[in-house]
């Protein structure tokens, strides 16, 4: 378990979210992969991910094996939380309106991934 800052702790383990357009990548381009900021776990592909517009970065499909998927009744809502496969962090949601190929839109806070060029 690598060492996480109190944010990101809170969203990893305690399935937290971090506000709307505050995480460090969601206007971020670069070429290159996402990991599990607690475990290293490769998750997403810069080549998946896309510009939603909903506040936090949104890739369209995950990789092989990486995440897993949870039903997620908090807040009176019928959500699908996406866990890390490996250590079992939260990571986000996922939702039925993103683009093609999947069609899904996976919502991902910025404090649960590490950017790697
Ligand atoms: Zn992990």
């Amino acid at each position: 378990m690598k060492k996480l800052t109190k944010e990101q702790y809170h969203i990893l383990k305690e399935k937290g979210t971090e506000p709307p357009w505050s995480g460090k990548y969601v206007k971020f381009n670069k070429k290159g992969r996402y990991v599990c900021a607690a475990c290293g776990n490769e998750l997403f592909s810069s080549d998946t991910k896309f510009d939603s517009d909903c506040g936090w970065p949104s890739f369209y499909d995950a990789k092989k094996g990486a995440v897993q998927f949870k039903k997620d009744k908090s807040l009176f809502m019928n959500r699908t939380e996406v866990v890390c496969a490996k250590c079992g962090s939260h990571l986000g949601h996922i939702f039925d309106d993103g683009p093609k190929p999947t069609g899904k839109r996976f919502c991902i806070n910025s404090l649960a991934m590490e950017f790697m060029a």
